[in-house]
């Protein structure tokens, strides 16, 4: 006998373990609880008839009262569970609440001194009742109290959802009919019970009619779908508002997280013409209401900003039912003033990294001028304005090989100032800077652009006439000694106008038969210069302003 008690006991633990550890919601695990301490009530009120020990009928009348108390406190425990109110309990006053419970079934199972029930006669089928026995109803009644003030609380409470409202109204019906039945169960088998027969079952019959609204709330409103426990607790923990309304702007679903965006309770109407204008709108707010009036199908958003600098974009896209008629709106909330302010930051900072790239930009442009002038003041002569020996003999480097080696004629004009010291001597040497200037000037607006005018020295300037033949070098060192003698220069501040004129040799390299590029061109150079210096002074010795020609015409002279 033993051994099967001691083997159901085996079970029993593994029934348990098993229990605990599977990966069910603590929601089911409640539930099977509760049904269990259901389920035994009426067994053991059978069982007590279908003995005829005594003791063992006590035993059955106490496991069943036991299991009474622990159902109560199993059904407050479910209608926590039910209406999410669990979550505001710690763990601690969870045991703490089963305390009386556990008490009251202890009370009834140990029976101190009769106190719980005694038999009338010699059995417990017919019985009385004692003090501990109206102590244990109140601890049932008051555990049943509590449950009906958590339900009603969730009823009257505006955050509940529609749905949740009615599960409760259903199971208030099935709280209503077992305490009905059990208080029937009492007043006519307790306190009745002098005057009439037993009328067995009532509180058996009114824990299945309870339980029969239990399941129906549980399978009509998916109570234990996973997936339905599993959407609705997604549905709280994103950080999103979310808010699903009905074809009558009323408020069906509204998520923990709307209340950052929205005060608005479920069963509330939804304005979203007064909404939009209670908050700044980023942009035009007709983009976002003409969609959502006509109940476009697509999906669309609007930014807007609160008060506070919260920026949030609301997105709004309609429902349709199977016939595709539309039903509602879900819109959602969606806090973007992270984003915005990241994104103004970056743009401040472009901004300032643009300006710096403009202040660069200035910097370099400044830089490249400055350098731009110093390379001009490196080949030009500063008082003449025309370019110098250096820059001449740089040019020429360059040139001279392609010259020779292509065949083509170029000439030197090298000419010099008639009597300038004179011109020092008589209105000094200022005077003198300006006469150079001013020749400078009116040569080179005797020229052709393609031509170099350089400063050979002192007076004397050097033209390089590139692709120029002798008759050509000719002609234009007569248009130069022209302008020049033409020429009158006006002195300030005395008004008095000076004219000079210039003496000019002319080397034209034309004959190009056999020739061959020079090793040192530098060389070459001082040659030719040497060269065109020749008819310069022959042109001075001859009478001065004048031309004469070299007769050197070919490389090697
Ligand atoms: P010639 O016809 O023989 O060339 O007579 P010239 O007086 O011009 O004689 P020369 O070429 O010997 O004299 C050049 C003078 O030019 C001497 C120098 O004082 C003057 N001179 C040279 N460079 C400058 C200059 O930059 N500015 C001024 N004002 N005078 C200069
Ligand atoms: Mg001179
Ligand atoms: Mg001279």
């Amino acid at each position: 006998m033993w051994s099967d008690l001691f083997l159901f006991a085996l079970l029993s633990v593994l029934l348990v373990y098993i229990f605990f550890a599977v990966r069910i919601t603590n929601l089911h695990k409640v539930y099977f609880v509760f049904h269990f301490f259901m389920m035994l009530w009426p067994l053991c009120q059978f069982a007590t008839h279908i003995v005829q020990e005594p003791r063992v009928q006590l035993l059955y009348v106490t496991l069943s009262f036991a299991a009474c108390s622990l159902l109560a406190s199993g059904w407050l425990l479910f209608t926590l569970f039910l209406t999410g109110s669990e979550k505001r309990l710690s763990s601690k006053s969870v045991v703490l609440m089963f305390v009386p419970a556990v008490f009251s079934a202890l009370l009834a199972i140990f029976n101190p001194l009769h106190l719980f029930t005694s038999p009338k006669t010699d059995n417990y089928v017919d019985r009385s009742y004692g003090p501990l026995f109206w102590l244990v109803m109140a601890v049932i009644i008051g555990y049943l109290l509590t449950s009906l003030f958590v339900l009603l609380r969730s009823l009257r409470s505006p955050s509940s959802s529609v749905s949740l409202k009615k599960q409760i109204r259903i199971v208030l019906w099935g709280g209503f009919v077992l305490a009905s039945f059990a208080a029937l169960d009492i007043l006519l088998n307790v306190g009745l019970r002098s005057f009439l027969p037993i009328i067995p079952g009532l509180t058996s019959l009114g824990i299945f009619i309870a339980d029969l609204f239990f399941v129906f709330v549980i399978t009509r409103y998916k109570v234990f779908d996973l997936v339905t426990i599993a959407h609705e607790d997604i549905l709280n923990t994103i950080p999103h508002g979310i808010l699903v309304l009905d074809d009558q702007e009323e408020v069906v679903e509204a998520n923990r997280a709307l209340s950052l965006f929205l005060g608005i309770e479920v069963g509330e109407r939804f304005d979203i013409d007064a909404f939009l204008s209670s908050v700044d709108v980023v942009g035009d707010r007709r983009h976002f209401l003409e969609p959502y009036k006509r109940k476009e199908r697509d999906l669309f958003q609007i930014e807007l900003s609160s008060g506070s600098g919260v920026r949030f974009l609301l997105q709004a896209s309609p429902i349709f039912d199977a016939a595709q008629l539309p039903i509602g709106h879900i819109l959602t909330f969606q806090d973007v003033s992270k984003e915005r302010q990241l994104v103004q930051e970056l743009n401040r900072k472009n901004d300032v990294l643009h300006e710096r790239n403009l202040s660069l930009d200035r910097t370099r442009q400044e830089l490249s001028k400055a350098n731009l002038r110093l390379e001009e003041m490196a080949l030009t002569d500063s008082l003449t304005r025309c370019y110098n020996r250096h820059y001449l003999t740089q040019r020429l480097t360059r040139e001279m090989t392609a010259n020779v080696e292509q065949r083509i004629p170029f000439s030197f004009i090298l000419f010099d100032i008639d009597f300038f010291k004179t011109i020092n001597d008589r209105y000094g040497h200022v005077a003198g800077d300006e006469v150079l200037y001013r020749t400078a000037r009116i040569v080179q607006q005797s020229i052709r652009s393609t031509d170099v005018l350089a400063r050979y020295g002192g007076e004397e300037f050097i033209l390089y006439l590139p692709c120029t033949d002798r008759k050509m070098a000719q002609k234009i060192a007569e248009q130069v000694r022209d302008a020049v003698e033409k020429n009158e220069v006006t002195l300030e501040p005395t008004q008095e106008r000076v004219s000079v004129t210039v003496s000019l040799g002319v080397l034209s390299i034309e004959d190009f038969e056999h020739e061959q590029v020079p090793d040192n061109l530098e060389e070459y150079l001082t040659h030719l210069f040497a060269e065109v210096d020749k008819p310069l002074y022959q042109a001075k010795k001859n009478g001065r302003n004048r031309i004469e020609l070299s007769d050197t015409r070919r490389i090697s002279g």
